[in-house]
C-alpha cells in the first residue's frame, strides 16, 4: 500500500523561498488542509481525515485554476483535536487551545509573507470550534481574510439523501472516500454495520466508545465510491462558488 506525498507546482512544499515569496503574494488564497489522527472503526486507518484533507484540497486547488482563482496549498496539518476518540488506540490529539494556537501561528506566518486570504479546508468535525476561533483571531489581529471551510457542510444534503443520517464518522461516506482515493487502505473484511450504543438529544460531550461499539456510524458496507466521486465534484464547485461570491462581495 502506497500513500505518496504528491507535490504539484501550487504546493508550498515544492517551492524555494523565492518561489514562495511570489506565490504567496500573488495567490488569491492560501489553502491549509486540516485533518486528524484518530480511530475510524475497524476497517479504516486512523489517518482518514488527513487523507481526505489531502485529496479534497487538491481537487479544490485544481478546480480553482479553471476559474482563474490562484491558490497556494500548504502542507496538510495531520493532527487535530480528537480528545473524544482517545479511548481508542492510535488516536493522537492536540488539546483544543494548542490546536487553536497552531492555526493562529500559521496564519500569522502567512500574514508576514503577504497573504491576503487564508482558506482552511477542514475534514474533521472536532476541529470546527477551535478552527472558527482561530479564524476570527487571525483576521482581527493580522488582517488576513479567513475562510473556515468545513468540507462536509458543502456535501451534507447529498450525503444524507443517499446514505441517511448516519453517513458520517467512518460510515458510508468516509469509507467511500477512502475507497475512491486509497482503496488498498480499506480492510474490506472488517466492514460491517456499526452498532450505536447511545444517542443524546441535548448533552454535548461523550467519549466515542460510549456512543458506538466499533467506533463508527452507519453502514460501511453501503459504500459507493462512484457516487461520492460526483459529490466531491459538486462540493468542490460549491466551495469555489462561496469563496468567489465572498471575494466579489467586497470588491
Ligand atoms: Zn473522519
Amino acid at each position: 500500500m502506497t500513500v505518496s506525498l504528491d507535490y504539484d507546482e501550487y504546493d508550498l512544499g515544492s517551492m524555494t523561498w523565492e518561489d514562495a515569496e511570489t506565490a504567496i503574494e500573488e495567490a488569491d488564497f492560501a489553502v491549509l488542509p486540516l485533518g486528524s489522527v484518530e480511530q475510524h472503526s475497524l476497517h479504516l486507518p486512523v489517518t482518514v481525515d488527513t487523507l481526505r484533507a489531502e485529496n479534497l484540497s487538491r481537487e479544490l486547488v485544481e478546480a480553482a485554476d479553471d476559474r482563474d482563482l490562484s491558490m497556494v496549498r500548504l502542507p496538510t496539518l495531520p493532527y487535530g483535536y480528537s480528545e473524544h476518540h482517545m479511548n481508542y488506540p492510535g488516536t493522537v490529539t492536540l488539546m483544543a487551545d494548542t490546536y487553536q494556537s497552531v492555526l493562529e501561528e500559521i496564519g500569522e506566518s502567512l500574514a508576514a509573507h503577504g497573504a491576503d486570504r487564508l482558506a482552511f479546508v477542514n475534514c474533521h468535525g472536532g476541529n470546527r470550534s477551535p478552527m472558527k476561533l482561530a479564524a476570527d483571531r487571525i483576521q482581527r489581529d493580522h488582517g488576513v481574510e479567513v475562510y473556515p471551510i468545513h468540507w462536509t457542510d458543502y456535501a451534507r444534503d447529498q450525503l444524507e439523501a443517499e446514505f441517511g443520517d448516519e453517513w458520517g464518522h467512518a460510515g458510508d461516506h468516509e469509507t467511500s472516500v477512502v475507497e475512491l482515493f486509497h482503496p488498498d487502505l480499506v480492510r474490506e473484511e472488517k466492514k460491517e454495520p456499526q452498532t450505536r450504543k447511545a444517542e443524546f438529544e441535548a448533552r454535548q460531550f461523550a467519549y466515542f466508545d460510549d456512543l458506538t461499539e466499533q467506533g463508527g456510524w452507519g453502514d460501511p458496507t453501503n459504500s459507493d465510491p462512484e457516487f461520492v466521486e460526483r459529490v466531491v465534484a459538486d462540493a468542490t464547485e460549491r466551495i469555489l462558488d462561496a469563496l468567489e461570491s465572498d471575494v466579489d462581495a467586497v470588491e
